[in-house]
């Protein structure tokens, strides 16, 4: 039996249970006017509380006092009695991954979160590669150095032992670094001869054999190319699966920041899933230069549920694969030289040179695309803002909004510029939660200032805070709840205590400022008259909470234009899909 059939079968039986559960409990569509009572509203604008919302054909029409809104909307209205929950503005997430998501969940998991140690890891791809059997490549997601302890990478006959025939590629965490087996190399046509794609390097020994690592996110795309794509609409169902688990952690919209992911036509992809009304996120895109026309950018369509906005660039790699691009180098330190085999000296590297991505930026820029590039180190955020200052004094664009990604070390004097000329700021706050640990054996001294969020919002940025997922897992409120405590996972020593929000500015990168940096604040973000009713209904009250039992708020529902969203895997467009998905397994061409 081959894997794709398996996977047909697992469909047929969704398909069946499905059918069964529409009938007991599809969701009806609401009523087009509806007035939320009995529970505690937060705008996320003036007045911030109040005690009614009234929604019609999907966009908010007032707020106010209970008998006021009740007043306004008439007899006929319909009344959803919050039982004492609490609404809010559905959740933004500015930075994530969804397509790379969708075709990780079906790899084997060896990540941190669920592993101790190597020998545990070892024992879970042993396992998964012996009943794995028919599966064209296996692919093994979550290798971490840095939340595993004494994490060796994997050498090339370790993995040739695991897999000797079958392609072998094991994805780390940060998804900055690949390991693949000799199987793997071959297929991608990769031998001691390729030379290092820009940007990235396949590694090598000291006699110039290949090691198997993969380095950096331009050698992992010249990678995985080979691995065989599923069919369209099985990707499609997998996509849509991923789009109910941010709608069930609270998000109503998505920044899909570079589509990444094996698939033919990655952006018309999220496109055709945003044409169906019941898709449960909305999407903004931020697409690869490679994927964009940058002489026709499309103008954004808010009331569907896609925008293509921007472009997106990489500068530097990740802090945790030596990729960041440090002014200082990292430390050294056991971690650094035994784990992540960085020299003594090591700065990490730049990605692009001024002058070529002055040309780069300035293309994107001109055509009007926003523009987002991820910045780790304060090299790459020198960098971007250089690049930015030459193009923006000839080519003025008050209103650009082009945002730094991640920024674990940009410093105050790069927040004031970055400021200064119109940039916005992003920050990957769940690297203190899954890291802060281990980050002072990184960066030493300069953890006191990593991920400086707080410095943001005193700077005037509306800063916001992302999961990156799958970089880490999606959870809205746990990131809220890092970036008011900034305590990590494991230890309980805070990491850059003055970098704390509050828990109003927290909610606001969540809601409002990540509205602003998608370019969608005239339509979401807030609670406000003539606003796309886009709704959140939480257990407890945010604001009322302590912060450490932030993240243990349940998401009730979220809402997008007035209907409740169908968050389950069988919803009924995804039954549809599931169909096509059947039919195109057993097509021959797909076997
Ligand atoms: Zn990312």
């Amino acid at each position: 039996m081959t894997a794709l059939r398996v996977l047909g079968i697992a469909l047929l039986l969704l398909l069946g249970v499905g059918v069964v559960l529409l009938r007991w409990v599809a969701p009806d569509e609401a009523p087009q006017s509806l007035v939320f009572v009995g529970g505690e509203i937060i705008t996320m604008a003036e007045p911030l509380e109040v005690e009614a919302i009234w929604v019609k054909d999907g966009l908010i029409q007032l707020l106010g006092s209970r008998s006021e809104v009740l007043e306004a909307a008439g007899r006929e209205v319909h009344r959803v009695d919050l039982d004492g929950a609490t609404l809010m503005p559905g959740f933004i997430e500015p930075h994530t991954h969804p397509l790379a998501t969708a075709l990780l969940g079906a790899a084997i998991d060896v990540s941190g979160f669920r592993h101790e140690s190597r020998a545990e890891m070892m024992a879970t791809l042993e396992d998964a590669i012996e009943g794995f059997t028919p599966q064209p490549w296996i692919l093994a997601f979550g290798w971490d150095p840095i939340m595993v302890p004494q994490l060796e990478p994997p050498t090339l006959q370790e993995l040739d032992a695991l897999s000797p025939d079958k392609p072998l590629v094991i994805l780390t965490q940060m998804m900055h670094e690949a390991f693949a087996n000799s199987a793997a190399l071959r297929e991608a046509g990769i031998d001691r001869d390729t030379p290092d794609p820009p940007a990235a390097s396949f590694g090598r020994d000291e006699n110039g054999d290949l090691t198997g690592s993969v380095l950096e996110v331009n050698a992992i795309n010249y990678l995985l190319r080979a691995v065989p794509a599923l069919p369209p609409a099985v990707t499609a169902l997998l996509l849509r699966w991923q789009f109910a688990d941010y709608a069930r952690a609270g998000f109503t919209t998505i920044g899909v920041l570079g589509v990444v992911g094996r698939a033919k036509d990655p952006i018309g992809l999220l496109q055709s899933l945003a044409a169906d009304a019941h898709v449960p996120v909305r999407t903004v895109v931020y697409g690869l230069p490679q994927h964009l026309d940058v002489e026709a950018k499309p103008e954004p369509m808010y009331e569907a549920r896609f925008a293509i906005r921007g472009v997106k660039f990489w500068m530097d790699g990740s802090p945790f694969t030596g990729g960041a691009a440090f002014a200082e180098p990292y430390e050294d330190t056991d971690l650094t030289r035994e784990r992540m085999h960085l020299a003594p000296d090591r700065m990490g590297p730049l990605n692009h040179g001024l002058e070529a991505f002055t040309t780069e930026f300035g293309r994107f820029h001109r055509a009007g695309y926003q523009v987002a590039i991820h910045t780790q180190g304060e090299r790459a955020v020198q960098r971007v803002l250089d690049a930015a200052a030459s193009v923006l004094a000839e080519h003025p664009w008050p209103d650009h909004r082009h945002r730094l990604e991640h920024n674990a070390l940009i410093t105050g004097e790069q927040i004031r510029r970055a400021k200064a000329l119109g940039f916005e700021l992003s920050f990957f706050t769940d690297h203190i939660y899954y890291y802060g640990d281990r980050l002072a054996e990184i960066v030493g001294d300069r953890v006191d200032r990593y991920m400086p969020v707080g410095t943001a919002f005193r700077e005037g940025h509306r800063a916001t805070i992302h999961s990156d997922n799958p970089a880490t897992p999606i959870g809205p409120l746990r990131v809220m709840r890092t970036a008011i405590l900034r305590t990590p996972r494991k230890g309980h020593r805070a990491i850059g205590s003055s970098e704390r929000l509050s828990v109003d500015q927290a909610l606001r990168a969540m809601t409002t400022n990540a509205a602003w940096q998608l370019g969608i604040e005239n339509h979401r973000g807030s609670l406000e008259a003539g606003k796309a009713a886009d709704l959140l209904i939480l257990s407890r009250n945010p604001m009322e909470t302590p912060p450490e039992e932030l993240d243990s708020i349940e998401v009730l529902g979220t809402w997008i234009d007035g209907q409740p969203v169908d968050t389950r895997r069988a919803s009924r467009p995804n039954l549809g899909l599931a169909l096509r998905a059947l039919t195109q397994l057993t097509t021959p061409s797909h076997q």
